[in-house]
């Protein structure tokens, strides 16, 4: 078994309940499980080594190369630690030294919270003296917020999102060229059955470790989602994310298409987009192209709900473009009028020719107007599943940073303190509490966990001055130089993800 930083885990003290026969009891959570010795707990975060109550997971520390003057420089994984530090004294003569940030990664948890959270870590910077408070929160208020590149309807806003049955979720609104869901949350995973609570906090769980999760939509698609991968909808892996809506996409194209088509139809399950008549095609002096479509007329050229929502051509269920026109008006139409219907992503086209009768006949797409389909392909992004994290921290998790909670909200709130996820940064909610909201993507693999209650494990980091972690009333006594921390708690190092701002070097 591996044992880690058991000075620093929550002791089986104060005799409630009382450990069995060669038993320890875990304080970690409110399960308090009774562990036998060599055994870990219900969660797996917790085990009994040889009687001591040990964290299972090794603390996570992020590090980054930097130069003298504190540039980063590329990191070579294989070089091993030579052990130097940035903060050390005297500086390292060498010409590098490890940058090194504790995350709260495997770093243990406060509950229940009148403890000082597992690591309090003093560095220091550029001549200033900094902390960092690394704990891991328990989060029964806490959600993902899943945003889906894609046009194709995946079900009606509002509708439960289940998994392996038990409702997890819903379907939430949709934004541009994207579809959203709102999963987890404390509702479904302490306000239903046992069974729910369990569903949705592995569905988290799975979801902020960056691993696939299916879900389906009542009365819509089977999905499966991935922070970082394409959604796969209906068994179908998304490509591309629209370039813009119909209305947007003719906005975009209008100059390039001018002279080579004589009119242009965006299929889009929002605003499709009918060239001669909007006001991009107007403002090119093109001529009236006659060709009426059906749905709710917004302004000239824009048309809402020409069909149903579905997975055909822009997100809706069209699959033959010409059931979308309503008429062709006989005073503006022509003979030989060139008329290209295409979809927002740019993967679904056709091009007809009026022929005497009027009538759109399909007809070979010249090379100039294949080449603007193509540009709308070639600017659709790639179509992904982002995954936010979303957790009130304003709760108990404080009393572990200091003995007057408010006192960490209102710091907080002033920018005096940089609010990290396992170094990921945090975006900290405007308003009451302190409610973060974090990509996942950024963080450490595997950095989130789960107790039984039901409630999810995250890593949280609070950096500041060490001076206003004094004035803010933190927990002076159990500041631990970083170099200690090193020295002493069990850990494994993985690199600085690059994308991520260092946390110290937010503070003001
Ligand atoms: S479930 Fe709770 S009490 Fe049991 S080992 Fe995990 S943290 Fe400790």
């Amino acid at each position: 078994m591996t044992t880690t930083h058991a000075d620093t885990a929550t002791p089986a003290d104060g005799g409630i309940p009382k450990a069995e026969p060669g038993k320890i009891v875990c304080n970690a959570c409110p399960v308090l499980c009774q562990i036998t010795e060599g055994r870990s707990g219900a969660c797996d975060r917790y085990a009994n080594a040889g009687g001591v109550l040990t964290r299972v997971d090794p603390l996570v520390l992020a590090t980054r190369l930097v130069d003298e003057k504190g540039e980063v420089v590329p990191f070579l994984a294989k070089e091993p630690w030579d052990g130097r530090i940035v903060g050390d004294t005297p500086l390292p003569a060498a010409p590098t030294a490890n940058e090194v940030f504790v995350t709260g990664v495997g770093s243990g948890t406060t509950y229940p919270d009148y403890k000082p959270a597992p690591f309090i870590v003093s560095a220091r910077r550029d001549d200033v003296d900094l902390v960092t408070v690394v704990t891991e929160g328990i989060f029964s208020y806490c959600s993902f917020k899943v945003k889906i590149d894609t046009d194709r309807y995946i079900g009606p806003e509002c509708a439960p999102v289940r998994s392996d049955g038990e409702v997890v979720g819903h379907v939430t609104t949709m934004e541009y060229g994207s579809q959203m869901l709102s999963l987890g949350g404390v509702h479904h995973l302490t306000g239903g059955s046992k069974r729910e609570g369990r569903v949705t906090c592995d569905v988290m769980m799975h979801l902020g470790n960056k691993q696939a999760v299916e879900l389906e939509v009542e009365d819509g698609a089977k999905l499966v989602v991935q922070a970082g991968h394409a959604p796969v909808i209906n068994g179908v892996e998304e490509k591309r994310m629209r370039v813009g809506c119909g209305s947007a996409t003719i906005g975009i194209f209008a100059q390039q298409w001018l002279g080579h088509v004589d009119e242009v139809i965006v299929v889009d399950d929002h605003i499709t987009g009918v060239l001669t008549e909007h006001q991009a095609g107007r403002f090119l002096d093109m001529r009236p192209g006659g060709i009426r479509v059906i749905g709710r007329k917004s302004t000239p050229g824009r048309y809402f709900q020409v069909a149903n929502p579905g997975s055909g051509w822009g997100g809706t269920d069209i699959t033959d473009p010409l059931k979308i026109v309503k008429s062709i008006d006989t005073k503006e139409a022509w003979p030989g009028e060139r008329v290209l219907m295409v979809s927002t992503t740019g993967e679904d086209y056709a091009y007809f020719v009026l022929d005497e009768s009027l009538r759109l006949v399909p007809a070979e797409m010249p090379a100039a107007v294949r080449k603007v389909v193509d540009r709308i392909g070639e600017n659709c992004e790639p179509a992904l599943c982002t995954v936010l994290f979303m957790g009130g921290a304003g709760g108990s998790l404080r009393a572990g940073v200091t003995e007057n909670p408010i006192a960490l909200t209102r710091s907080i709130k002033d920018l005096l303190v940089d609010v990290t996820c396992g170094g990921a940064p945090a975006y900290v909610w405007p308003g009451g509490g302190i409610m973060v909201m974090t990509d996942v993507s950024r963080m450490p693999e595997n950095s989130f966990g789960w107790v039984p209650t039901p409630a999810i494990v995250a890593p949280i980091e609070f950096t500041m001055r060490l001076a206003d972690y004094a004035a803010l009333g933190g927990h002076m006594d159990r500041v631990r130089p970083l170099r200690e921390v090193i020295q002493t708690a069990k850990h494994r190092s993985l690199a600085w993800n690059p994308a991520n701002p260092w946390p110290a070097s937010v503070v003001p």
